[in-house]
């Protein structure tokens, strides 16, 4: 299986280079990440003039090569997807994000937003974070490598449903503490400054703006990683509000009508 694996933290991130050594397992890697930090940069694309380049990059794994863009993540797996039309991306990986993406943060996330361009093409796509809320310990990427290359087997053998992104967020502690996986539904998107859980996770100021742990709906992400678990939230993205449809049908008949007069 052919892997695109990409990120937002940069190509210098240790998490992406510990996520393609675990989808080496499943399968040829290949790795194209923005040449510096992105976070936060949504699907934001470059159009400044002068436009985005890819250069070869020094890879860290022995059989995967590696490319740095100076744009955005969506920037990387478009150029990605460009630049070898011919190859069949079978998977595409964004992480693992230093940080969650749940909730309010995904329209915000670049390690989640990076997946959109390949979801839109019909490539099963994934995000992988790793729910580090205290920068001095040690990173955990083993156990987010492990689920990454599970689930990139299953959905290499079609066990899983490929329609959605599969937002995957994983607490940051040994493998085997993890207390397991649990299917989970995105908060609700609410937003104030402050409230963001990577914010109220690095900020001192910000802590009394996340809600009590004690608060968080059962089933959500965010409370399946205060659990321990492993937190996977299938994503679609259809913008479109159908319930609203009828009604917002019905609100503009006024306006039409003056609409119609103007014309006439
Ligand atoms: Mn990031």
């Amino acid at each position: 299986m052919n892997i695109l694996v990409t990120n937002d933290d940069g190509i210098d991130s240790p998490g992406l280079w510990a996520l393609a050594e675990a989808l080496k397992r499943v399968g040829s890697v290949q790795l194209i990440a923005p040449d510096k930090q992105q976070s936060g940069s949504g699907t934001g694309v470059t159009m400044t003039r002068g436009g985005v380049f890819i250069t070869e990059a020094q890879s860290r794994i022995p059989a995967v090569q590696a490319f740095s863009v100076n744009g955005t993540p969506a920037d990387c797996v478009f150029l990605a997807l460009r630049r070898q039309p011919k190859v069949h991306i079978d998977l595409l990986v964004s992480g693992i994000n230093l940080g969650p993406n749940v909730g309010h943060d995904i329209p915000y996330s670049g390690t989640v937003m990076a997946t959109l361009a390949g979801h839109f093409l019909h490539i099963p796509s994934m995000a992988v974070s790793l729910a580090v809320r205290d920068f001095n310990t040690e990173m955990q990427f083993d156990g987010a490598g492990r689920v990454a290359e599970s689930l990139a087997r299953c959905i290499d053998n079609g066990a899983i449903p490929t329609q959605a992104i599969l937002n995957v967020n994983v607490p940051n502690i040994r493998p085997d503490m993890l207390k397991g996986i649990m299917v989970t539904r995105a908060i609700g998107m609410w937003y104030r400054p402050g409230s963001s859980s990577r914010g109220a996770v690095i900020s001192d100021e910000n802590k009394t703006a996340r809600p009590e742990e004690n608060t968080l709906e059962e089933g959500t992400d965010i409370w399946a990683l205060s659990e321990g678990y492993v937190s996977i939230t299938p994503l679609h993205f259809d913008l479109t509000y159908h319930e609203l449809l009828p009604e917002v049908s019905r609100c503009i008949q006024g306006i039409r009508c003056e609409f119609d007069r103007i014309q006439e």
